[in-house]
């Protein structure tokens, strides 16, 4: 066993070979624990850096790591990255001739490799292990060791042999690294690999960087189009249901100028080969797959992952969701939902044999509609899922934290609704109550004569939006019963009975009107048109080298480099995620469009700030609701005490919400005439005091009004004023 190296060695390894600054959360104690020969059970969402866990020691260690990977098509990239850091690292596997082979296996024995990747299909061929116990092994690391598991979302037989390894090599280390989440399958894999006491690290299931949204599944297509428009750099992919799906969607986008592919297990698999190809390496920005398109996506720099259908549970859509933002950068997670879905779902649920599985079924649909249709935080629920506590996360959280919530009194509305479905005779599903509500006179409301009903057009009031949405909060809080065999068929329970008879209230979080477009996903840059230009170098250079862009660098270190504009070596390789062998084999050439910019333009670099605080600050979210509520009518007066403050304070969060670029009507606030009078002092007096401008407008005049004007005037500066 090695030495223990002291923490400053692994710290200068970390950087000088990985480019990295520090560990993420569990890394070291892995790598230490490697580096003491104990065994180790690592659960790490995707994108925790399970690779580095091992990569790490191995380099330490002596002797070759033979890491275990379920995919042949991963395993080249793994290396080619490993290659690029300066790391002896190969695989071997049935994509490669004899003499390759052979050629890597003389140099695994020679002691030449640190890392060796290889499927466990070849692992567990008798030749190999012959190979293996010739050669000196430092430790086994199996990668989504899930697989092993029948109770895992990708079992694989394959993984299943692997309980023999223990027995032929007893003293060597075994390492599992997973990112499945359940606890059945945790088991498992510590059992079938017979792991050792094993040094055990589960990191949070909580993606942070992941921003969950639900979308009423409508017009789905302009939806994803807008989306794609407003993001023109992201690439993605897009879950559909069905192979046909996929193809027609992929047809549709390159309609719409937008490069897409499809990808499912009905393609010839050259083709299939081809399109991931051209996905990883940038070729075209998304693709339109089934679930066949699925574990083998390590892109790092998904940003996007957008389902077009309801997924069958929701481990899955965890799992499939988790494929965005595996580097870290902010991603968008998008699923578009209709109650259909779910019904059909529940449809093939009563399908299965037996009843236990049935039984099963029944439930993960419920899971998935539930948190589809839920009104609280959707990270939370998702972890709530796998037993994970949460408490909250302040920005880029999902669609309903990113709206204040304000609870309004719906009872009128529910007992409206609910009596819609009583005289339709609880006969009809959610769309057609909503017809009758809305006073429509379509011809299946005639038909039935329900043109006729007392309940026609009492709901003209409130948009179709609302309707559907107090229907689902009356359905998540069983008040209304939806009959999945029927079509849908709405019923009103006990629950609801008391609502409408009983006096029982009913309160909603009411979403407001969505905006068009989701909040960006991408981080400003802060020279767009370098950092064009460096992903244009990127792009040529991973082309040269067969490589995916990636592998070069990450669009972080690139929007880094846009903003630092090093000048030399030094200043470049200071950038986290580059490396001592990045800078030499790519330095020069980044080096010399960076400068080659400045010339052109005379920019100068922005001035760095910590990592981390690199976000545009937005609204605090107690300013949001004052706006919110003065967007719905309110005045200051009624927001100070509907919300328990001071009208100052409200002034403030107006102030605040106007500087941030946000739609507030100043004429409902500010006379036009006194407006022009406290714009012409500020701008005589200058925004950084108040006081002197307040004396020279005189008594008349409040803070309140000139900190708003003067928000106004900031914003307007800045380009971003709404008014
Ligand atoms: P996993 O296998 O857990 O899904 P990976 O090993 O593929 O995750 O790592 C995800 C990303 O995180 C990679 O792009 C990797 O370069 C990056 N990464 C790993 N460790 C660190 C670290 N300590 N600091 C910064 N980035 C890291
Ligand atoms: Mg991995």
């Amino acid at each position: 066993m090695a030495e223990a190296p002291a923490a400053g060695d692994l710290y200068s390894l970390l950087a000088s070979v990985f480019g990295f600054s520090s560990f993420r959360p569990g890394q070291e104690r892995i790598v230490r624990a490697l580096l003491d020969g104990r065994d180790v059970f690592a659960l790490m969402p995707t994108g925790g850096g399970k690779s580095l866990c091992y990569q790490l020691p191995a380099l330490l260690v002596d002797g070759v790591a033979v890491v275990v990977s379920p995919l042949i098509a991963l395993m080249k990239d793994q290396v080619d990255g490993l290659r690029e850091l300066g790391v002896p690292a190969t695989y071997i596997n049935s994509s490669l001739t004899g003499n390759e082979i052979q050629e890597r296996q003389r140099a695994l024995l020679a002691g030449q490799v640190k890392l060796v990747y290889v499927a466990p299909e070849r692992l567990m061929m008798p030749a190999f292990l012959r190979l293996l116990s010739a050669a000196r092994i430092s430790f086994f690391a199996i990668d989504e060791a899930h697989c092993i598991s029948e109770w895992g979302h990708d079992f694989r037989p394959e993984y299943r042999e692997l309980r023999r390894l223990r027995e032929l090599f007893p003293s060597v280390p075994f390492a599992a690294f997973t990112a499945t989440a359940t606890t059945r399958v945790q088991g498992d894999i510590t059992q079938q690999l017979a792991l050792r006491d094993p040094v055990r690290f589960q990191g949070s299931f909580n993606r942070a960087n992941l921003h969950y949204e639900v979308q009423p599944r409508r017009r789905v297509d302009d939806h994803v189009v807008a989306y794609l428009r407003a993001h023109p750099q992201a690439s993605g992919i897009i879950y559909c249901a069905s192979r046909a799906g996929t193809e027609d969607l992929a047809r549709h986008l390159n309609l719409e100028g937008i490069k897409a592919l499809p990808y499912h297990a009905g393609l010839d698999s050259e083709v299939r080969r081809r399109n991931q190809d051209a996905f990883i390496k940038d070729d075209v920005r998304v693709v339109a797959a089934t679930i066949a398109f699925g574990m083998g996506i390590n892109k790092p720099d998904v940003r996007f992952v957008i389902h077009y259908d309801l997924p069958k549970t929701l481990e899955n859509y965890y799992q499939e969701s988790g494929r965005a933002g595996r580097d870290g950068d902010p991603s968008d997670c998008i699923l578009f939902y209709s109650g259909g879905d779910a019904a059909k779902l529940r449809r093939f649920a009563e399908e299965k044999d037996t009843e236990e599985e049935r039984r099963i079924a029944r439930w993960q649909v419920e899971q998935m509609a539930a948190w589809a249709e839920s009104t609280t935080c959707r990270r939370q629920a998702l972890l709530a899922y796998f037993d994970e506590a949460f408490a909250g996360q302040a920005d880029r959280c999902c669609d309903i934290c990113d709206v204040p919530g304000i609870e309004e009194d719906v009872t009128v509305e529910a007992q409206k609704l609910l009596s819609c479905v009583v005289r339709t005779r609880e006969r009809f599903g959610l769309a057609h109550v909503i017809a009758v509500l809305r006073g429509s006179q379509s011809e299946k409301v005639l038909k039935f004569g329900h043109d006729k009903l007392s309940t026609h057009g009492i709901g003209r009031d409130r948009i179709d939006d609302f309707w559907r949405h107090l229907g689902r909060h009356l359905l998540g809080m069983g008040a209304l019963r939806q009959d999945s065999d029927r079509y849908n068929v709405l019923s009103v329970t006990e629950s609801g009975r008391a609502i409408l008879f009983g006096g029982r209230r009913v309160t909603m979080r009411v979403p407001p009107v969505k905006r068009a477009e989701t909040a960006p996903a991408d981080e400003s840059v802060a020279n767009p048109e370098l950092f064009e230009r460096l992903r244009a170098l990127r792009k040529r250079l991973a082309d040269e080298r067969n490589l995916p862009p990636y592998v070069i660098f990450h669009d972080r270190v690139l929007r880094e480099m846009s903003s630092r504009l090093p000048y030399d070596s030094h200043a470049l390789q200071a950038i986290p995620g580059i490396g001592g062998a990045k800078v030499k084999s790519y330095g020069e050439m980044f080096l010399a469009e960076i400068r080659q910019y400045r010339l052109e333009t005379g920019t100068a670099p922005a001035e760095t700030e910590p990592l981390g605080s690199a976000r545009p600050r937005g609204l605090s979210r107690t300013a949001r609701d004052s706006a919110l509520l003065f967007s719905r009518g309110h005045d200051i007066a009624k927001i100070a005490q509907m919300r328990n403050l001071t009208p100052r304070t409200v002034y403030g969060h107006l102030a605040e919400a106007i500087e941030a670029g946000e739609e507030i009507d100043l004429s409902r606030l500010v006379l036009p005439a006194r407006r022009a009078r406290i714009e012409a002092v500020l701008h005589d007096e200058g925004y950084d005091m108040l006081a002197p401008v307040r004396e020279r407008l005189g008594e008349d005049f409040s803070y309140g009004e000139i900190s708003l004007i003067r928000a106004y005037l900031i914003a307007r500066e800045r380009g971003r004023a709404s008014a």
